[in-house]
């Protein structure tokens, strides 16, 4: 069974707390997003306004809190995080809301998973810094409006396509986070090493960054589990043998590619002869949830052209085929 921890969804806060960037000069990667963002927080502190609100968007573990948390920092105000799922009630919006101070940062993870009615309430919120709250129920109610400091707004989400357009129109900063390259998660876990004061030798460092799905979160937690191997097993020195061996022995194969990848690319390779499938066919045939897959594992796979999306369905590609080494199907017509 796939080690759960290296799931990139699930986060043990403290743990990633050590090796979480400060600055934006800290952050490694996302070249572009980064420059604009730091033309955006200049701008905005040479008006003395709150910055324009900003949706991340991109796979877990990419770093969109992080971003979000640096922003704050630069801008010098208050940081406030939640997410959209435990705002239930329009009332627990209105009151985060009503609690910022001029210009500060409130973070939504998964602004994709919100309460329409609590997204109503946001509107009118980010647009003209008001809230519009009904009091009393029946011919007694009536609404009042609620002026709120400036803020800005961070939403983050894994699927663009799940927000409404008109959440998605209020964002003035619409920012796509890509995956990392292998040399720069390779600054990443070098860095993380030092923070960690573990010795290690650059091609250990290298083949954890190969290893790591493109997602800074997985090089976090794969050093962490390299770094108990090479205590336990080795002279506590991160070298290639030491991350290769463990490594494979955690399931992640050489492309970084877990148990559960393999899995679902297995799936499509012998019960439907390499595709097409649809989404919901692999998600009942893996007893996955569609999000899980459509979130966490495909991404990476259709990044790495393990993985085609045609309109008829999910479809293997030659280069998966030759990574299960398995021979693909004829084609019918040849
Ligand atoms: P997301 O919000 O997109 O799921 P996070 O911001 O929580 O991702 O980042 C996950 C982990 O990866 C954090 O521990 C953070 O320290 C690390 N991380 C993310 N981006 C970078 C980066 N560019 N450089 C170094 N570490 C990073």
């Amino acid at each position: 069974t796939p080690d759960p921890t290296l799931r990139p969804e699930r986060r043990p806060e403290d743990a990633d707390r050590a090796l979480r960037p400060q600055g934006l000069d800290e952050f490694i990667g996302q070249h572009e997003a980064r420059a604009n963002l730091r033309v955006f927080i200049e701008s905005a502190k040479m008006r003395g306004e709150a910055m324009d609100h900003a949706l991340f968007h991109g796979p877990p573990g990419l770093g969109k809190t992080t971003l979000a948390q640096i922003m704050a920092r630069e801008l010098g105000v208050n940081f406030k995080m939640t997410s959209g799922p435990v705002l239930a009630k329009a009332g627990d919006l209105a009151a985060i809301l009503t609690n910022l101070e001029p210009r500060d940062v409130l973070f939504i993870d998964e602004i994709h998973r919100m309460n329409p009615v609590v997204e109503e309430v946001l509107y009118p919120a980010m647009e003209d810094f008001e809230l519009d709250l009904v009091i009393g129920e029946g011919p007694a109610a009536r609404t009042v409006r609620i002026e709120l400091a400036p803020f800005t707004l961070v939403g983050a989400t894994t699927r663009l396509g799940l927000l409404t357009t008109p959440l998605r129109d209020r964002f003035g900063i619409p920012t796509r986070l890509q995956f990392y390259t292998v040399e720069e998660l390779h600054q990443i876990v070098t860095r993380g090493a030092r923070l960690l004061n573990i010795p290690t030798e650059d091609a250990g460092a290298y083949e954890i960054a190969k290893r790591s799905r493109g997602t800074p979160r997985i090089a976090g937690r794969l050093l962490r589990r390299v770094v108990d191997f090479a205590l336990v097993e080795g002279n506590g020195t991160i070298t290639k043998a030491i991350a290769d061996n463990a490594l494979t022995r955690l399931g992640v194969d050489h492309l970084g590619l877990d148990g559960a990848d393999r899995r679902y690319l297995g799936m499509i390779a012998e019960n439907f002869g390499g595709g097409p499938v649809g989404v919901e066919t692999c998600s009942a045939a893996l007893s996955e949830s569609r999000d899980a897959i459509e979130e966490v594992i495909e991404p990476f796979l259709l990044q790495q052209g393990l993985l085609q999306r045609t309109p008829r369905g999910r479809m293997l590609t030659q280069k998966s085929w030759r990574h299960m080494g398995l021979e693909p199907p004829r084609a019918p017509d040849q």
